[in-house]
Order: C-alpha cells, then sequence, then structure tokens
C-alpha cells in the first residue's frame, strides 16, 4: 500500500511542521516553527514571556526527497531574558 503522505525526519529540535509546498522550480519547501514559545531560558531557567520577533528567515537544505531538492525556511523566534540577555 502507497501512503499519500510524506513523513520527513527533520534533524532539527523543537520544531513542528507549518507547511509544506512545491516552490515554482519543483522544489519542496517545509517552513518550520519553533514550539518554544513561552519557554524558560537556556542558560539560567527563568521563564520568558517577552517575545520580542522573529529572526531573518533561515533557509537550510534537506535531503532530497524522490531526487528533489528539499529546502526548510525556519523562522527563529527571540526571546529577552532580563537576567542574562540570553
Ligand atoms: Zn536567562
Amino acid at each position: 500500500m502507497m501512503d499519500n503522505s510524506i513523513q520527513i525526519p527533520l534533524d532539527l529540535p523543537d520544531v513542528r511542521i507549518l507547511k509544506v509546498s512545491k516552490t515554482k522550480e519543483g522544489d519542496w519547501l517545509i517552513r518550520v516553527e519553533s514550539t518554544l514559545k513561552g519557554t524558560n531560558c537556556r542558560k539560567c531557567g527563568r521563564k520568558l514571556t517577552q517575545f520580542h520577533g522573529y529572526d531573518q528567515a533561515i533557509r537550510l537544505r534537506h535531503l532530497p526527497i524522490f531526487e528533489q531538492p528539499v529546502f526548510i525556511e525556519l523562522r527563529p523566534k527571540r526571546y529577552k531574558c532580563p537576567d542574562c540577555r540570553g
């Protein structure tokens, strides 16, 4: 049985897939988002809710699927830590 869905193993931690689309060049483009929402500071452990905007989208090349190039687009979220600037 063929499965219509494509499982893409992402070796990126803490992200979820927002959208999978094909570019007009025929490449796969996977938009992902960080799941670290209102997270704790990874340096000092303080709870961070001060959303500070998005970083510029990062486009990563992933392994090809069916010989088609695959790109992952990630917009990192930024939080301000008042304690350690983490
Ligand atoms: Zn901190």
